[in-house]
């Protein structure tokens, strides 16, 4: 249940209101918003009637949210958030473009795509240190490694850097390292590495597990919004359907309909979203056009020899190309691209 205060709702209104919610055993969440306050009441709320709140003074309604994700709706949280990684604001006008290899693979490798990215006004640098791969023949990531190169990468290039987690007992040592802690399409169903990257205030990116539903991706960024942090960017990625033509469908839809659904920012991810380079800018333009926050883009500095998702990674001249595409496309739909760096 959401409770509207008034525009004018004091403090004292405001206080006894989060009481009265504590009073019957349950958490009260606030929403500060530029109009008014919302209070959000977390917990099996069903036996209490919105009614009772409305009595209260400084209320203007309470309404039972329909939904079985909270805090990740926008019936509790109507404007946008941001989620703010450094200096990058995520879920703003600017479509922000993070971009790097899948995985990291050595220090020249990494060093070379960064600078490309970087380039072409990429404003997150991605690469896996951990990767999650299908088959256990397949290269596993430097681990612990490709954290350092991270590291480098980013004090040399001032680019923040988001890779991936798959367990709750690196989410510490990850968090060291990254501004942005990836979860990744197979762990999206993690409870125990939602919980504990809930504990942590960085920024989490939330991929879509390969057979999940929105709402299933709503109810997994519920489980992190719950622990207290409320830096969730969610990813759309591609899920898995009869169609083989394409190593994933993109879910063109699932953009809109999230950002109807949820205050927070959408972003997609066309690499994965279809494993084939040269439709990687189409859907990156289809994405952006259709309303997504930013782009999570594979990009490497010689993809014929690249240890992981080859195929789908763009030559550091095909993202710069994506770039000028996807500008275009964002100007038309009202939002700006970061811009070329020279530096
Ligand atoms: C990745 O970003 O390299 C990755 C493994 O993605 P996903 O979890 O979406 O498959
Ligand atoms: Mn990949």
């Amino acid at each position: 249940m959401v409770i509207v205060m008034k525009h004018n709702a004091t403090a004292d209104e405001i206080t006894e209101v989060v009481a009265n919610i504590e009073s019957l055993g349950y958490k009260a969440h606030l929403s500060r918003g530029e109009e008014r306050t919302i209070i959000g009441v977390i917990g099996d709320e069903r036996p209490v009637e919105p009614e009772r709140f409305e009595l209260l003074p400084g209320v203007e309604r309470a309404v039972r949210i329909l939904h079985p994700f909270k805090l990740a709706s926008r019936d509790f949280h109507p404007d946008d958030t941001l989620v703010r990684i450094n200096g990058v604001s995520v879920g703003g006008r600017e479509v922000v473009l993070m971009a790097g290899p899948c995985s990291v693979e050595s220090r020249e490798q990494l060093m070379e795509t960064a600078a490309a990215v970087k380039a072409a006004g990429a404003q997150v640098l991605r690469g896996g240190a951990w990767k999650p791969r299908s088959s256990p023949y397949s290269f596993q990531g430097l681990g612990l490694k490709g954290l350092e190169l991270l590291r480098e990468a980013k004090a040399e290039y001032h680019l923040p850097i988001v890779t991936e987690v798959m367990s709750p007992q690196e989410v510490t040592l990850v968090a060291q390292y990254a501004d942005v802690l990836q979860l990744g399409a197979r762990n999206m169903n993690n409870f125990p590495l939602l919980a504990a990257v809930g504990e942590v205030q960085k920024p989490v990116l939330l991929k879509r597990g390969m057979m999940a539903t929105v709402e299933e991706l709503l109810m997994a960024a519920e489980y992190i919004l719950s622990r207290g942090n409320q830096n969730v960017i969610l990813c759309e990625r591609g899920i898995r359907t009869f169609e083989p033509s394409t190593r994933n469908t993109f879910d063109i839809n699932a953009i809109p309909v999230l950002k109807s659904l949820t205050h927070l920012p959408v972003i997609a991810d066309p690499s994965h979203g279809t494993g084939k380079r040269e439709l990687v800018t189409p859907i990156a333009r289809a994405a952006v056009a259709a309303g997504a926050d930013g782009l999570l883009i594979e990009v490497h500095n010689n993809p014929a020899r690249a240890l992981c998702d080859g195929a789908q990674s763009l030559t550091p001249e095909g993202f710069d190309a994506l770039v000028a595409d996807v500008r275009r496309v964002a100007e038309a739909v009202g939002r700006t691209v970061g811009l070329p760096c020279l530096a």
